[in-house]
C-alpha cells in the first residue's frame, strides 16, 4: 500500500497496536526529488508537513507553495552547511540535522541575531558509521548539553537514520534512549520501509518519502 491516505491509516494503525495515542507522531512527508505535481497532490489532499534533503532545492520549490497554500510546515531533513544557514533558517520551521559544534555555534549567532529560533533536532550517528552525518552516539549527550548550555540552543530532540544493512529496532531503541534520558520529547526515525516499526519504539516524526510519492527518479525532478 502507498500513497498519502493508506500511509495515513497505517500510521494510525501502528499507533493503536503500540497502545499510543493518535496525535502523538506526526507524518513528514519527503518530497525531495519528487517532480511538482506530485507534491502538489498531496497538498492537495490537505497535508502540510514536508521534509526536504537539500536547502537550494527547497529553496526553488517552497516560496511559490507557500503563497498558494497556507500553513506550510517545512523540515530540513539533510545536511546544513554553515554558508547555508541565513537561507536555511529563512525556509525551515524545523532544522533535523545539527550534527556538529561549528554548526551550533554559527546557528546559535544568526538565531540570536534574528531573535527567533527554528524547531531544532540533533542528528545522531546512531549506527556510528564512518562516512555518515551525525553525531557520535558516545558523544551525543555531551554534545546535545553543550548546544544547550554553552549555545542556549532550544533543542527539542534527535534524529537518526538507521544503518540501511541491519535491522533497525536496536536502533531505534537507542536513539530513544538518548531521547529520554536527555530530556527530550521529539524523536524523528522510521522512514518508508520501517516507519511501523519505529512508532512502536517511540517514534514522534517519521519521515516517510517514496512510499507516499512513489519512487524517486532524480532525472525527472521539475
Ligand atoms: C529520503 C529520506 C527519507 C525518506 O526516505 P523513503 O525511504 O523514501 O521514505 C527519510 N529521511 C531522510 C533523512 C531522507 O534523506
Amino acid at each position: 500500500m502507498t500513497g498519502l491516505a493508506d500511509i495515513q491509516a497505517r500510521m494510525e494503525q501502528a499507533l493503536l497496536d503500540a497502545g499510543r495515542a493518535r496525535d502523538s507522531a506526526r507524518l513528514i512527508a519527503v518530497s525531495k526529488v519528487q517532480p511538482a505535481d506530485r507534491v502538489q497532490a498531496v497538498l492537495d489532499q490537505g497535508h502540510r508537513v514536508f521534509g526536504e534533503n537539500r536547502v537550494q532545492e527547497a529553496q526553488g520549490r517552497w516560496p511559490p507553495f507557500r503563497e498558494r497554500y497556507d500553513g506550510i510546515e517545512l523540515h530540513l531533513i539533510g545536511p546544513l552547511q554553515t554558508n547555508k544557514i541565513k537561507p536555511a533558517l529563512d525556509l525551515f520551521d524545523t532544522i533535523q540535522t545539527l550534527d556538529r559544534d561549528r554548526l551550533a555555534r554559527k546557528l546559535a549567532t544568526e538565531i540570536q541575531a534574528r531573535g527567533v529560533a527554528p524547531g531544532l533536532l540533533v542528528q545522531i550517528n546512531i549506527g556510528d558509521e564512518p562516512q555518515k552525518a551525525g553525531i557520535a552516539t558516545d558523544k551525543a549527550d555531551a554534545f546535545i548539553d553543550a548546544c544547550r548550555r554553552d549555545y542556549e540552543l532550544p533543542i527539542s530532540g534527535v534524529m537518526a537514520i538507521p544503518p540501511v544493512d541491519d535491522s533497525p529496532r536496536h536502533h531505534f531503541q537507542a536513539l530513544a534512549q538518548i531521547a529520554h534520558r536527555n530530556g527530550l520529547d521529539e524523536i524523528s526515525m522510521g522512514m518508508s520501509a520501517d516507519f511501523e516499526i519505529a512508532i512502536a519504539e517511540g517514534a514522534t516524526m517519521i519521515r516517510v518519502g517514496s512510499a507516499i510519492f512513489g519512487a524517486r527518479d532524480p532525472s525527472g525532478m521539475t
